[in-house]
């Protein structure tokens, strides 16, 4: 099968307790967590089981052994993090607002994080792998985009697969970005975008659900629209699929995106029942916890979660 792997940045996120606006204040913090969307995603498939392998770069230093020492826990091969002599681990700070909303204070482009290339380790790695898991993220990020224009073609010539997380925001698209994303997109075996993403995804920003829907499946086997706390949806050529949000009370919603993915993912890749129920059942898990990879459950875990609930 070969394992799935990613690319990109593996940070710790710390986050204040209360929320407010901002920091511009002496706050309580918790942390370090754990966290990067693809460390996040690498967790979760690791944890269920799934062969998981991830390519980034962390700092000499504490934040960066936290990381990795929970991947290496979790089960995944983090053979292709490399140790930046020179950067820090990336950090991100976040803070809820009374209304839901998040402010962060990021340093990542100037952390060992922006230093991800394809060293003898990473190539190896791909070179064993059976799927890769894109983050659009990586589309603003030259240099990995770099990487990952070669890992693809790679993964896919031997016979592997693709999906993508789009993972972008409207606002910061570019010409260069959205050449980026439909280049992804007409490779990819699975996409799995949240909101508005799937009209970016399909290049058609005005269209409706079903349009862009349409639209995709001529190039896109299988869609998973994420749809937060109301669940989500299958589109296949076959037809579609929905699945209704667990009801849990939300402690802190990041990694919801990535757990999914990586649940459905997983479950396709191992032939687990179900993928769709089980993946919102790791999304829905993961809102229930503090730090962004902190609810991640193992297989048992989520079977657990949805029998408590049906
Ligand atoms: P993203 O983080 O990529 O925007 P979502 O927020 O849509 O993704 O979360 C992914 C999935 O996780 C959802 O489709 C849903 O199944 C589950 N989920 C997310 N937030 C909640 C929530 N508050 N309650 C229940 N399930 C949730």
């Amino acid at each position: 099968l070969g394992p799935t792997i990613t690319f990109g940045e593996i940070l710790v996120e710390i986050m204040a307790t209360l929320p407010g606006h901002g920091f511009t204040e002496a706050l309580d913090l918790r942390g370090p967590f754990p966290s990067g969307a693809p460390a996040i995603f690498i967790s979760q498939c690791a944890r269920l089981g799934g062969q998981a392998g991830i390519v980034g770069c962390v700092g000499d230093d504490d934040f960066g052994r936290l990381n990795t020492d929970r991947l290496r826990a979790d089960g995944a091969d983090v053979s292709a993090v490399a140790i930046s002599p020179d950067l820090p681990t990336g950090t991100a700070f976040v803070r809820y607002r009374p209304d839901g909303g998040r402010d962060f204070v990021f340093n990542i482009a100037k952390s060992a994080a922006g230093q991800i290339a394809m060293t003898p380790e990473a190539r190896a790695l791909v070179a064993r792998a059976g799927h890769l898991h894109v983050m659009g993220s990586a589309f603003a990020i030259p240099h990995l985009w770099a990487v990952l224009a070669k890992a693809i073609p790679a993964v896919k010539s031997r016979g592997g697969s693709v999906s993508l997380d789009p993972n972008l925001r409207k606002e910061l698209m570019t010409p260069e970005t959205s050449a980026r994303l439909a280049q992804v997109v007409a490779q990819c075996d699975l996409l799995l975008p949240s909101g508005p993403e799937l009209q970016l995804a399909a290049g058609l920003p005005d269209a409706t659900e079903a349009e862009a829907v349409a639209a995709l499946l001529q190039k896109v086997p299988e869609i998973v629209l994420k749809r937060g706390d109301q669940g989500a949806t299958l589109f296949t050529r076959e037809g579609r699929l929905d699945q209704a949000a667990f009801a849990v009370t939300e402690i802190d919603p990041t990694g919801a995106g990535d757990c999914f993915g990586a649940a459905y993912l997983t479950a396709r890749r191992l032939g687990l029942a179900e993928p769709l129920r089980l993946a919102a059942a790791a999304g829905a898990r993961n809102v229930t916890v503090l730090g962004p990879m902190e609810g991640a459950g193992t297989l048992q875990d989520l079977n657990q979660f949805i029998a408590a609930r049906i």
